[in-house]
């Protein structure tokens, strides 16, 4: 069940547009929602307050740049989603 303030910071953190395509200076690419899942169990979703902007190319699991995917993007980079947290926090309070 999401309440009217998450649905309101989701809605934020999307506009904010894709942390990794910005961080390798490709602009504000359209972006979906990826919820952290640190110190949770397997299966359980996280806060939908912990989310960060990733495009399809930097988040999905068939993607080999993706998140939960092969990671390249990331491992280049040296950058997890917490760091990705940290840009979003700082973006939505700028
Ligand atoms: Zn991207
Ligand atoms: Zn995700």
């Amino acid at each position: 069940m999401t309440t009217k303030a998450e649905k309101r910071h989701m809605d934020r953190v999307a506009d904010l547009g894709c942390y990794m395509c910005q961080r390798l200076g490709h602009g504000p690419t359209p972006a979906q929602l990826h919820h952290l899942r640190e110190g949770q169990g397997m299966g359980q979703r996280a806060s939908n307050w912990l989310v960060v902007p990733l495009c399809e190319k930097h988040h999905a699991n068939y993607s080999k740049d993706g998140w939960h995917g092969g990671r390249k993007a990331w491992k280049r980079e040296q950058v997890t989603e917490m760091d990705a947290l940290e840009w979003t926090i700082e973006r939505l309070l700028a």
